[in-house]
């Protein structure tokens, strides 16, 4: 495939983008919800919305495909990057651009694509594009249709909702620094980068006195699905749980791949009996999952321990942390599938 040509704006491009500030952040429900719409309102099985940096294709919120970031040289949205509005095409196999491409003629063997650019400021910062394996017809009312959604992720990527701290962490980062930040395998951020997010949320609050709280929540006998199902059956159950996390907290609630099956939330502007609904919430909508992978399907369930500094009396971000932990042991040893509170 010849890869799609640089914008001839390329450096205004990259600088408009780097101002949104939103390259190598943790992924965000507010954008699923547009893929899932995506998929949903067209019958497709991929949906995705990217931001298109020098040389890297990252993944904003996907459906039915497991990457955060791509080469921009292989990318189909490269070039849906140098278009006015959009590139509708119904077989790729027929596209001079496209027939070549790795992932037309391997892999996923693609056929169908629509891609929208979005635009900030004027320029294409990024794309929205549905994919299927087979060739469709994409009518004119399907493009003005898809036209409005794109419409809506623009608006989504000019507002950021992440919570002050979150914002103070990113633009004190470059974007190499952002990216390590960022767990590669759920979008979240890391244990490093949460950790930092509580140290400031914990100055933050010293400063207000408003309460906030932690909910650290943990997948319950993860080894024996690991054991009984593979370790991919596994990754599938991490991703699910991310994702229902994601859907039931606020977009300012911070949260953390913590461990390899555990989970850290910080809910700043948040008292003890907030964290204690959330995490009854959060305890029932996962008994509710379903985890499917390769036509298998298994219930899960997790433990949480919560606290709060108007429940308890703390001297650090640490001693709120240790809380936590100790709930969710408590939970752990009453049998799991439970929330519990730390109390003095
Ligand atoms: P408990 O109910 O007490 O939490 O028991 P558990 O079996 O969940 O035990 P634990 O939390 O100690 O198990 C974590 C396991 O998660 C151990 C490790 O092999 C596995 N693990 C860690 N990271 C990953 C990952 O990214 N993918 C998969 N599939 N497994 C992982
Ligand atoms: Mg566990």
């Amino acid at each position: 495939m010849p890869n799609a040509a640089t914008s001839p704006n390329e450096t205004l491009r990259l600088a408009a983008l780097e101002e949104l500030g939103i390259l190598y952040t943790p992924l965000e429900n507010r954008f699923d919800k547009i893929t899932r719409s995506l998929c949903r309102m067209f019958d497709m099985p991929i949906a995705y919305i990217s931001l298109i940096d020098r040389d890297t294709q990252w993944i904003k919120s996907s459906q039915g495909l497991d990457l955060i970031t791509t080469p921009r040289s292989t990318s189909i949205c490269a070039h849906t990057l140098l278009v006015d509005e959009s590139i509708i095409c119904e077989d790729l196999t027929l596209d001079d651009r496209f027939k070549d491409n790795e992932y037309v003629t391997s892999g996923l063997k693609l056929r169908f694509y629509a891609g929208f650019a979005l635009k900030i400021r004027g320029q294409n910062v990024g794309t929205m594009c549905i994919l299927d394996v087979k060739p469709r017809v994409f009518s004119e009312a399907d493009q003005a249709a898809m036209k409005d959604l794109a419409s809506w992720a623009q608006t989504e990527i000019s507002l950021t909702q992440l919570s002050e701290v979150q914002i103070k962490l990113i633009t004190e980062l470059d974007q190499a620094q952002r990216e390590a930040q960022i767990d590669n395998q759920t979008g979240l951020w890391n244990q490093g980068a949460i950790k930092d997010v509580l140290q400031r949320a914990h100055h933050r609050h010293l400063l207000t006195q408003k309460p906030y709280s932690l909910m650290m929540v943990d997948i319950d006998n993860f080894k024996a699905i690991n054991d009984t199902h593979g370790h991919l059956f596994g990754d599938q159950v991490i991703a699910t749980v991310a994702d229902e996390i994601k859907k039931s907290v606020r977009p300012s609630d911070t949260i953390g791949r913590y461990g390899g099956d555990e989970f850290l939330i910080i809910l700043e502007n948040c008292p003890y009996l907030r964290a204690k609904e959330l995490s009854a919430r959060l305890l029932n909508k996962i008994q509710q999952l379903e985890v499917t992978y390769k036509e298998i399907s298994i219930a899960t369930s997790v433990s949480i321990g919560f606290t709060s500094t108007d429940e308890i009396t703390i001297d650090s971000a640490e001693c709120l942390l240790e809380s936590a932990d100790k709930a969710l042991y408590k939970a752990k040893e009453e049998g799991r599938n439970c929330a519990k509170g730390s109390t003095q």
